[in-house]
């Protein structure tokens, strides 16, 4: 995953003002704390040699799993001793991350009944299904059926769809997106139109688990879902991956799944309900969940189960004065592999996606090691899987190996630019956390300027790495090259961006043709490398802004901690 396509200058202007927020004074106190920092040569060769590695026909995508894996981990290995990083998991370069590969087969059409008339719902066309819990048989029988609104238990917002119902057993539908995302601003209850997690299809199933449902629907949406129902078939029919947990999944829902918006229409029309008036009330706080009495829902398949290993990469630069509190570099490795060949060329090589960041490590672990010992450990941690879900790096964040309390915040690379150098920065999920300070103050430094994403609306900040430590509490932030060039302004920008994600994105021509510069990620990488470093020389923790879905799991974490 990345996020493209890029910007237009004039909508990223607009939200730039939009951004400013109650939290600008707490922003300006955090930024006396933040060092000054020299950026030292980063190496041009380092990245060319590694990225051209790494997108070479010899590691074949990339894939988890296949021999580019052992390749790949080979190489990162090799490059980080001789970066003079340590091994980062108790004398090891690498954690094993198991994973489970897992296929629904044979699975039933949707039943409900008890309605005015009995429904059964065709598997791809009318409802997909799947689950997390690793075992052979998943059998959903007559459950009782409750609408749950946007299912949303927010405490920090006083927000709780759940509030007052017992879902255990129970099949719940809900709606996609959160309550506010008509609204056309980015700022809200729920950010307005930008997606806050409560918004993202993964926390509507994690919410229903912990809720104690047996399966959780979501209702498709063309506009709020931001994509067609033919995207939610063909993602969610075939093979699924997961991170392997210690339970197998026994405290997840038996069954999560979407439905198409007119089969919910009718379903709750056949309950006495009206589906129309029900998405109305569920906007506002204090909205109580509503069960469709006398209906029942019904389904069962069969998950055929394989499990492969994989590996993250980690190794460290020890903080020479306070060692036990760790900084994060992450990058996912992993690339698609070999795919549907394209004029004859079927291997993937994911050349900027995420040869680049990857490669990244690489090269600002030589420049931090280069810049002398940090006072805060530095971690340089290549995640397999990302291509799976993040797989990698939730299992990271799930397992840590430095205790996610210790870990200040961190620094996520996903698809540097490939194109010549830009006046702009833009950050995804601008607003969310003082990390921003630091990089705007890194920004200023280097004379450019920072910018919102284009489409908040996507929920990008909840798509790459970054995303499982922040879930967990640990402030990350994540930040790609703009598209206004100093060569050729924003036309050249765009024109490179949309070229990239129509042509090479997820393709076999994301290979090293696709970077037509080195200029841009040089300067981007200048940022990475003065972000990183700050946060590894201040005493500060910053932490995410009030109001933010994040700032309790942080506060919960740190309080625990001293
Ligand atoms: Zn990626």
């Amino acid at each position: 995953m990345l996020r493209f396509p890029r910007t237009t200058a004039a909508l990223a202007l607009l939200l730039t003002v939009a951004a400013c927020n109650a939290n600008d004074a707490a922003t300006s106190a955090v930024a006396e704390a933040i060092p000054d920092v020299t950026i030292p040569e980063i190496s041009l060769k380092t990245m060319q040699d590694v990225v051209g590695a790494l997108a070479s026909d010899e590691f074949e995508g990339r894939a988890p799993g296949t021999a580019g894996e052992e390749k790949t981990v080979a190489l990162l290995v090799e490059r980080f001793k001789a970066a003079g990083l340590e091994p980062g998991n108790n004398g090891s370069w690498t954690q094993d991350v198991p994973l489970v590969e897992i296929t629904a087969e044979n699975v039933s059409p949707l039943t409900f009944t008890g309605g005015k008339a009995p429904m059964s719902l065709a598997y791809g066309s009318e409802f997909v299904a799947g689950s997390y819990r690793v075992q052979p048989k998943i059998e959903v029988k007559d459950s009782d059926v409750v609408f749950v609104g946007y299912g949303i238990h927010a405490p920090e917002k006083g927000w709780n769809d759940y509030a007052g119902l017992d879902v255990k057993g129970k099949t719940v539908v809900i709606l996609v997106n959160d309550p506010d995302w008509q609204v056309a601003e980015a700022q809200g209850e729920f950010n307005g139109r930008a997606m806050t997690y409560y918004g993202r299809w993964t926390y509507k199933y994690e919410e229903a688990a912990r809720q104690g449902a047996a399966a959780a629907l979501i209702v498709h949406d063309t506009e709020p879902a931001a994509y067609g129902w033919n995207v939610v078939q063909s993602s969610w029919t075939g093979t699924q991956y997961l991170a392997a947990s210690e339970n197998n999944g026994a405290d997840q829902t038996a069954a999560n799944g979407w439905i198409q918006l007119d089969k919910a229409k009718a379903l709750f029309a056949g309950a006495g309900q009206d589906f129309d008036a029900l998405r109305e009330a569920a906007k506002k706080k204090g909205f109580k969940g509503v069960p469709l009495t006398g209906v029942k829902a019904s389904l069962s398949f069969d998950n055929k189960i394989a499990r492969k290993m994989s590996k993250n990469v980690i190794g460290v630069l020890p903080g020479a004065k306070r060692p036990d509190e760790y900084v994060l570099y992450t990058a996912h490795w992993d690339h698609l592999g070999k795919c549907e060949p394209v004029n004859g060329d079927g291997i993937c090589n994911g050349a900027i996606d995420n040869a680049t960041g990857t490669a990244a490590l690489v090269a600002l672990a030589e420049a931090h090691k280069k810049a002398g010992a940090p006072d805060r450990t530095l971690v340089f941690l290549a995640v397999t899987a990302e291509e799976s879900g993040l797989l990698g790096s939730k299992f990271y964040a799930e397992n840590p190996v430095f205790p996610l309390a210790q870990t200040v915040g961190g620094v996520n690379m996903d698809a540097l630019s490939g194109s010549g150098p830009a006046k702009d920065i833009i950050v995804i999920g601008r607003g969310k956390s003082q990390l921003d300070a630091y990089l705007e103050k890194a920004v200023a430094q280097e004379g450019r300027v920072v910018v919102n994403e284009p489409t908040p609306e996507k929920g990008f900040y909840y798509r790459s790495d970054h995303f499982s430590l922040a879930k967990l509490g640990v402030p990350m932030i994540y930040f790609d090259g703009g598209e206004d060039l100093v060569d050729g302004g924003t036309d050249a920008g765009k024109a490179w961006a949309e070229a990239y994600t129509e042509d090479r994105y997820h393709a076999p021509s994301d290979d090293m043709s696709a970077i037509t510069s080195w200029d841009g990620m040089m300067a981007d990488l200048r940022l990475y490398y003065a972000v990183g470093r700050m946060l590894a020389m201040t005493e500060a923790w910053p932490n995410w802004n009030d109001g933010d879905e994040f700032r309790a799991a942080r506060d919960k974490s740190r309080t625990a901690a001293k």
